[in-house]
């Protein structure tokens, strides 16, 4: 089941900007008519960081940013809004491959496959990889075997990967 009340909508009044990653039709709950909606590609990349910044460098105060996506690109996107100057209060997200059990407030990821960025404590390299919160991998910094901590930081948009002691 997707999330059915948007969370932090956009304010009435507010110019909202609504960023997509990847299909637009799950995206509707969170966009509005007098919104401006701009679609990207799925996956985060060097490419997109640049086109959310020329985006951005042409908006002004009072702005609503919503960004639609994975929770990876969700969250490195609003890590290079918040460099362009935006406060976290101005952007909303909405990840769509997390769900919530209806049971316990407990995150469960809906897809086992899900990409995530994981941030090595070691070496301070940020990887993407196919792990949940849990599984161990293995850093493509420093080589060490890494387990991804629920910890999240949003400074680096990632998970944080500490070292296994066996
Ligand atoms: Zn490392």
């Amino acid at each position: 089941m997707p999330h059915s009340s948007p969370p932090n909508r956009p304010e009435p009044g507010a110019h909202a900007l609504v960023l997509v990653f990847g299909s637009k039709g799950k995206a509707s709950a969170w966009t509005r008519d007098d919104g401006e909606v701009l679609q990207f590609g799925a996956e985060f990349s060097d490419a997109t960081a640049e086109l959310v910044k020329s985006h951005l460098s042409s908006t002004f105060v009072g702005l609503r940013l919503v960004l639609v996506g994975s929770e990876a690109t969700v969250y490195a996107v609003r890590a290079v809004a918040i460099s362009c100057g935006l406060i976290p209060e101005e952007i909303s997200t909405a990840v769509l491959d997390l769900e919530r059990s209806s049971e316990e407030s407990e995150t469960v990821w809906a897809d086992p496959n899900t990409e995530r960025r994981v941030f090595c404590g070691h070496c301070h390299v940020t990887m993407t990889a196919k792990a949940n919160v849990g599984d161990a991998i293995r850093c493509i910094g420093c080589n060490l075997n890494l387990v991804v901590r629920y910890h999240f930081s949003r400074r680096y948009a990632a998970y944080l990967g500490s070292l296994i002691r066996l």
